[in-house]
């Protein structure tokens, strides 16, 4: 899928659009961490290593205590300036677990202890390959209250096409052995595993033999589906046989036939699926939102190994060196970062958006698409999603279900329409034509 990726990528200057720089609640309330630096694997489609930044060589290989030590006298900062009451910590790399059991130990133990002095609620996340995985890391993070995600792509085929170690062998079998080690970590009900599964979306993978295997095989508690990293300079991937080679919406019609399966599943192992949860919510009118859709401001910034402080690593899949900011925990606040265009676009993905997509009847679901998903040489990210017509088949799509199966007198309370996918694309895209 990714590997379809060969444009060589070098440092860009960053296009930027109608900045919103005024949003006083801006705050961020999640660092995602890089603890480690390197990775025991060497997926192809990796936008750390693989897609053109090498920034990655100039990193300490792990973060050290100072580093910690620092950035938490900057949470501190922050939180009180905010009034947070809860912070979050993801845990992230390269492969986090190259840390060791006695960094996570030493982390919580250390945060926990600031933040009880301070009122402040820590939560905590890591995401891993899995392969590193065991029981007692398993029991550990239950101590700690580590939710733990691993990334994985779907069936040993697809998933070793591209999730591959540094001697070019699948990774599927050790990665479902790690998720298989964490004994203590079932739910004591259903016996699902506490893990949250991301899955890189693959057409060649069949969505219904997907389904049941993340449910069924692997019999984790969630999943959610990731588009493939793509934008306006390298196009998503299509296969050139098979059931979605000729749709002008294949991911949308791929995550609908899953959807649709999922909408009906009655069985006790019907997982979670994060993204569909979340549209469902939107319907509903609930204020939900991820990074990758909707209209919430993403209060998230990454530290490096050293201490920098850059937005969201996946920027890096749009060139070398692209998310430096030429800041750093030791002599920068947290909120240093939102004076920098490329930052507060990425906090405010919601917001800075393309014409086309303001006027979108469905922007508020959708929220203009993940930033990486924008990007084009000669706008920046001043466009609609590249993937903007399977987001207005899905969001449509599942809003028409969710319609067609309400009750009538809830509906009579709460007026909601059917959405129509030809008439959306016609009304946003005519009128881009025209103009
Ligand atoms: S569906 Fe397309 S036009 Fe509408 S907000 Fe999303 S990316 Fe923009």
């Amino acid at each position: 899928m990714q590997t379809q990726i060969t444009e060589k990528t070098e440092t860009l200057e960053v296009v930027h659009h109608s900045p919103n720089p005024s949003n006083p609640t801006s705050q961020v309330d999640f660092l995602v961490l890089k603890i480690a630096s390197r990775c025991n694997l060497n997926c192809t489609y990796c936008y750390m290593y693989n897609l053109g930044d090498k920034t990655y060589l100039q990193q300490p290989k792990f973060m050290s205590e100072e580093v910690i030590d620092t950035m938490l006298e900057r949470v501190i900062e922050h939180v009180h300036k905010h009034h947070l009451t809860a912070f979050a910590f993801g845990f992230h790399g390269g492969e986090p677990l190259l840390a060791g059991k006695a960094f996570f130990i030493n982390f919580v133990n250390k945060t926990n202890a600031l933040f009880a002095k301070h009122n402040i609620t820590p939560n905590y996340f890591i995401q891993t390959n899995g392969v590193l995985l065991t029981r007692s890391i398993g029991k550990l993070f239950n101590e700690l209250k580590i939710q733990i995600g691993v990334s994985l792509d779907g069936t040993e085929e697809i998933n070793d096409a591209f999730r591959i170690d540094h001697k070019g062998k699948g990774t599927y079998q050790r990665v479902v052995a790690g998720i298989n080690k964490l004994e203590d970590n079932r739910h004591p009900v259903t016996g699902k595993i506490r893990v949250g599964l991301l899955n890189v979306m693959n057409l060649n993978c069949d969505p219904v033999e997907l389904y049941y295997h993340y449910s069924n095989v692997v019999n984790v508690e969630s999943f959610d589906l990731l588009f493939p990293l793509a934008n306006y300079q390298v196009a998503p991937f299509v296969p050139s046989k098979g059931p979605f080679s000729k749709s002008l919406t294949p991911y949308a019609d791929w995550m609908l036939i899953m959807f649709h399966l999922w909408f009906n599943d009655k069985s006790a192992a019907r997982p979670h699926i994060r993204l569909f949860d979340m549209l469902i919510k939107q319907v509903l009118g609930a204020s939900a939102s991820l990074d990758s859709i909707g209209n919430k401001d993403n209060g998230l910034l990454v530290i490096e190994t050293d201490g920098g402080i850059e937005p969201s690593d996946v920027l890096k899949s749009c060139g070398n060196g692209i998310t430096k900011q030429n800041l750093n925990i030791k002599t920068n606040a947290l909120d240093d970062a939102l004076d920098k265009e490329l930052v507060a676009t990425y906090v405010h993905n919601g917001q800075y958006l393309s014409e086309t997509c303001k006027r979108c009847p469905i922007v508020e679901m959708c929220g203009g698409g993940y930033m990486p998903h924008r990007y084009s040489k000669v706008n920046g990210f001043n466009n609609p999603s590249i993937y903007c017509k399977d987001l207005i088949k899905l969001i449509s799509e599942i809003q028409s279900t969710v319609v067609d199966n309400l009750p009538r007198e809830i509906l009579d309370l709460y007026p909601l329409e059917k959405l129509n996918y030809t008439e959306i694309i016609n009304e946003i895209y005519a009128q881009s034509y025209a103009s």
